[in-house]
């Protein structure tokens, strides 16, 4: 059965959309830790992070890094940090956690409260800001 980032990639969950190209996909997490929390993820499914191969994780990460970048460009960041824990989902995912605060809490345990509207705007900032 696909994963639920599977049906997410392929449009049957709505999610809110940063950035895709032919091989990878990154949305807001539905539950985020802080403001702009990103999910990366290889289209490919494949549970294990560490299980994927090396270009492919190679090429993930570098994917991960522009999506940061455009999460630090328009959401004044003091940078972004990375997460990955993979327990909840079977499908490979690094979690981009904007860090906005010293001190502010970066692991996965703690959610921020985010309306809806504000996670559209968010959506709309990050993805103009990766086009660039
Ligand atoms: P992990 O597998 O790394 O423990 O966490 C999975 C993450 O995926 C969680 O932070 C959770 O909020 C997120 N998540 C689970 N289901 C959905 C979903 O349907 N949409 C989005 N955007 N995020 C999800």
């Amino acid at each position: 059965m696909a994963s639920i980032f599977t049906k997410i990639i392929q449009g049957e969950i709505p999610c809110y959309k940063i950035a895709e190209d032919d091989y990878h996909f990154a949305f807001l997490d539905i539950n985020p830790v802080s403001e702009g929390h990103t999910l990366v993820v290889p289209k490919q499914e494949v549970d294990y992070l560490f299980n994927l191969e090396d270009d492919t994780l190679k090429s993930l990460i570098i994917f991960a890094k522009k999506v940061a970048k455009a999460i630090d460009a328009s959401l004044d960041t003091i940078r972004t940090g990375v997460v990955v824990e993979g327990l909840e989902v079977p499908h490979a995912h690094i979690h981009l956690v904007p860090i906005h605060y010293e001190g502010q809490h970066v692991g996965l345990g703690k959610k921020a409260e985010v309306s809806k509207e504000r996670m559209i705007e968010l959506a709309e900032r990050i993805s103009e800001a990766f086009k660039k």
